[in-house]
């Protein structure tokens, strides 16, 4: 298990990393903020906001119409 903090609310929850991958969406319990599993450089999974990952990889892709 790990604890996750809702960088939106503060929430504090908990996610089975091991039932996740690189990529895979989660919400947050509270505020249903979306969360996107990002794996580290160091193989390490964890969590960041999916609108971060959206810039990081740019939106190209979600706001072309
Ligand atoms: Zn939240």
């Amino acid at each position: 298990m790990k604890k996750i903090k809702c960088p939106e609310c503060e929430e504090t929850f908990s996610i089975e990393l091991d039932e996740y991958d690189d990529g895979d969406y989660l919400a947050c319990p509270e505020c249903n903020l979306e969360l996107v599993v990002v794996l580290s450089a160091t193989g390490r999974l964890s969590v960041k906001p999916a609108k971060e990952v959206d810039l990081e990889n740019g939106y190209d892709e979600f706001y072309s119409e």
